[in-house]
């Protein structure tokens, strides 16, 4: 592996702490593990006693060795995934992956529309602060969006829709927040991590408040640049009738609650996602 060649984005930095519910976690299947670091997810996907496990996504800046004692006490001493899978390539997504790859030395897969971020090649558009959405909206020009250079240690998913280490699932382009955003799904058990495509805790309590109770929200709405494709993505997500799901951000949801809030979610995405203007909104909408 090639990892001296490895760095983060030139505008790198560590992110002042918003803290819901950091530091839980949560086993929500028997081998589907999440981990809240501050204000993002990251998964285990894996059974304890079988020792292998894939992390999926690898959280913010600075959280290394948070997300390693987390992996050893669900693991083992020493356990290490064999894998990072991810879902984007979002700055609170792979915040801690260097770190993690020279710590374990194991390849990163992420989709092939991704890589171009996670190679140092193109930044991420620029965070749309004009949109509502209170204060992280507001403070996302400070966010991250230089691309990181994970040199030789990143893979693109195989084109047949299967994900290396996680047998049972395969990986669903669901592009809008990201052009190479995925979701990953197992049809056994209709387990699905959505990732981005959308969320159940807007990181903003102003914005869950003016929704009220549904707890399903779009994407995080000061990165997604493509709107229509994050509509038609919730709508595939839709259309697979997952059974459980995990987030980027936010608690997972199940059976009824979860059928129920992506219905309602992608019957009414113009008022519960789509931001009312904003750079990346249509105005003519
Ligand atoms: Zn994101
Ligand atoms: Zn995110």
């Amino acid at each position: 592996m090639v990892m001296s060649r490895m760095q983060y984005g030139s505008d790198y930095k560590k992110i002042p702490a918003y803290s819901m519910g950091s530091g839980s976690d949560m086993e929500v299947l028997p081998d589907l593990f999440t981990y809240t670091n501050k204000i993002v997810n990251v998964h285990m996907v894996g059974h304890p006693d079988e020792e292998r496990f894939v992390l999926v996504d690898a959280g913010l800046p600075d959280s290394a060795e948070e997300i390693i004692k987390v992996v050893e006490k669900r693991f083992g001493e020493g356990a290490k995934p064999e894998a990072i899978v991810l879902t984007h390539g979002h700055f609170d997504h792979v915040g801690s992956i260097i770190e993690l790859i020279e710590k374990w030395n194991v390849p990163v897969y992420a989709h092939k529309m991704e890589l171009p971020y996670l190679t140092g090649q193109k930044p991420y558009p620029d965070p749309d602060p004009t949109v509502e959405g209170g204060m992280m909206a507001k403070t996302a020009p400070m966010f991250p969006k230089e691309p990181i250079d994970l040199a030789g240690n990143v893979y693109a998913l195989p084109a047949d829709g299967t994900v290396p280490h996680m047998p049972g699932f395969e990986w669903i382009h669901t592009p809008g927040h990201t052009d190479g955003h995925v979701s990953f799904y197992r049809q056994s058990d209709g387990a699905l991590i959505v990732g981005d495509a959308f969320v159940t805790v807007q990181q903003d309590s102003l914005y869950k408040v003016m929704v009220q109770k549904k707890e399903i929200q779009g994407p995080p709405v000061y990165f997604t640049t493509d709107w229509e494709a994050a509509r038609a993505s919730v709508e595939k997500l839709m259309s697979i009738e997952p059974y459980t799901a995990v987030f980027g951000h936010g608690k997972s949801l199940q059976g009824e609650e979860l059928r129920e809030g992506l219905q309602y979610l992608a019957a009414n995405f113009d008022d519960i996602a789509l931001p009312s203007h904003g750079r990346y909104v249509d105005d003519e909408k």
